[in-house]
C-alpha cells in the first residue's frame, strides 16, 4: 500500500523512518481509505429463494409421492 505525506502530497511505497523523505513531516503514512463498500446482504431476494427452492421441493415431493 502507498503511504502519503500529509504535508507535501509526497508519495512513497513505505514507510521511511523519520517521516517524510521529502519534507521530513511526521504525518507520512496512508493515506486514509475509502470505506470499503460492504456487500449488503439481500435478505428479502435470500427469502424469495428459500421460498422458492421450499415450493420446488414441495412440488417434487409430491410429484415423486402421487
Ligand atoms: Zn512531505
Amino acid at each position: 500500500m502507498a503511504l502519503q505525506c500529509d504535508d507535501c502530497g509526497y508519495k512513497g511505497k513505505k514507510a521511511v523512518e523519520g517521516g517524510c523523505p521529502a519534507c521530513g513531516s511526521r504525518s507520512f503514512r496512508a493515506p486514509r481509505r475509502k470505506r470499503e463498500k460492504v456487500k449488503e446482504p439481500q435478505p428479502i431476494r435470500t427469502a424469495f429463494m428459500i421460498l422458492l427452492w421450499g415450493v420446488l421441493l414441495y412440488k417434487l415431493y409430491q410429484f415423486t409421492f402421487s
